[in-house]
């Protein structure tokens, strides 16, 4: 049983939902729950307000932190939806792991996302684009600066009102000297620590000029592994290619259904390693007609140019895309406007 304290008055009338800048508003609740003496405690969900910590919690110390992303969707009859939730939960315990952090029991994840989303369903905007982000993370809050594991945690869930946003095909540099992952590493968690590290990176390349990196492998610098936080998907002649998910690339949930959609669609698909090399003779030949990222927050990004070693390249971006006709599938699925053949769509008890 997770323990329920309402807000006294809904923040919600003081929200321009019309302009929501990406992560910057929260809903009136969240879920808390903290784990000491060896478990998890007492689950509660209760007003969105500041956490209080001593100085030395050892996730500012030593970066026991991870996260995940997910959305709900209002349908047609103000049905609310998540799509394939335990997936989300799967992979946070997956990261838990690999950062020794105590695994979160998933029927107490699924039942704090339900009664969360029951709550604050008024804060889920509705139509195309629109949803409200969720996002479930865990932090190490031992007041103890020695280099351990933390013996208490504290897990949170909060949600923030997101409309979609235009962004146009992006310009991206191909990173041939930072690396995202290492093998043996934990580029397949979605640790706080991997965001950490790729921004200073990425800041490099946006001043010079590129909107983001794409990642190639930190061994040989020769094949692609993610657009900057998305799986990578690209289209030469026919066929749609992703590189297959290893200990360096993140198992993105956006990326494993549009893998089956594209079966669905009949799309040629390959799932293997992709060269730097094939991507320029492709573009060469004109055959590189699409490459995209893809992942929770935008669906699919395009991408128009890549750079590689000063070297700008073209996609074509056909206008009858793999991309559009992937994006389209999913999105009917996610907003219950089309059958849901795999099951994907999780909907909300209320
Ligand atoms: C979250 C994330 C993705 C996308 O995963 P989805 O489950 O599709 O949202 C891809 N790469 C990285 C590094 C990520 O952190």
């Amino acid at each position: 049983m997770i323990k329920v304290t309402q807000i006294e008055k809904s923040k919600i009338s003081t929200i321009d939902f019309e302009n929501l800048s990406f992560g910057t508003v929260f809903s009136d609740h969240m879920m808390v729950c903290d784990y000491k003496n060896g478990q998890w405690q007492q689950a509660e969900i209760k007003p969105y307000e500041p956490f209080t910590f001593d100085p030395s919690a050892s996730v500012f110390h030593y970066g026991q932190a991870l996260f995940e992303g997910m959305k709900a969707y209002k349908g047609e009859n103000d049905e609310v939806f998540l799509f394939r939730p335990d997936q989300n939960i799967k992979r946070f315990n997956k990261s838990s792991e690999r950062m020794a952090i105590p695994e979160f029991p998933e029927d107490l994840f699924l039942e704090g996302l339900n009664q969360l989303l029951r709550l604050d369903a008024d804060w889920i905007p509705q139509g195309e684009g629109q949803s409200l982000y969720v996002r479930p993370f865990v932090i190490a809050t031992e007041p103890c600066i020695q280099a351990n594991p933390s013996k208490e945690y504290r897990f949170a869930i909060i949600c923030s009102p997101v409309s979609s946003y235009f962004s146009g095909a992006v310009k991206v540099k191909i990173e041939d000297h930072y690396s995202r992952a290492t093998p043996g590493g934990f580029g397949y968690a979605k640790a706080a620590g991997n965001y950490g590290g790729q921004f200073y990176p990425t800041q490099l390349a946006k001043a010079e000029g590129f909107h983001q990196i794409i990642w190639t492998d930190a061994v040989s610098h020769q094949y692609i592994e993610e657009a900057g936080t998305m799986n990578v998907f690209v289209r030469i002649g026919d066929t749609l290619i992703t590189n297959p998910t290893s200990d360096t690339i993140l198992d993105g949930v956006t990326r494993k259904s549009l893998i089956q959609l594209a079966k669905d669609l009949k799309i040629p698909l390959e799932v293997r390693p992709i060269a730097i090399s094939e991507l320029i003779e492709a573009s060469a030949k004109g055959e590189l007609l699409e490459l995209f990222g893809a992942g929770t927050a935008a669906v699919i990004s395009l991408i128009e140019t890549f750079n590689y070693k000063g070297q700008n390249y073209q996609v074509e971006n056909d206008a009858n895309s793999y991309a559009q006709q992937l994006k389209k599938a999913l999105t009917d699925i996610q907003l219950n406007r089309a059958e849901d053949q795999h099951q994907w769509r999780y909907k909300v008890q209320q």
